[in-house]
């Protein structure tokens, strides 16, 4: 799940190694079918934009 604070600054889609996120109309975008809610890239948001529910 990402808010919707998402400044798209895209930290999140580089560090995916799965390539689940892209940057779509200046915010994160989560393709489901890729994510493994690993969780990974949360830690890399400055803002908190990611969460794992
Ligand atoms: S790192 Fe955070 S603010 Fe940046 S694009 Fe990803 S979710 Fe948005
Ligand atoms: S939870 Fe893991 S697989 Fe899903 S978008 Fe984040 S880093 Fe990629």
């Amino acid at each position: 799940m990402i808010e919707e604070w998402c400044s798209g600054c895209g930290k999140c889609v580089d560090v995916c190694s799965n390539n689940a996120l892209e940057i779509k109309d200046n915010r994160a975008n989560v393709n489901l079918e890729k994510c493994l809610l690993c969780g990974y890239c949360s830690q890399y948001c400055r803002d908190f934009c990611i969460k794992i529910v």
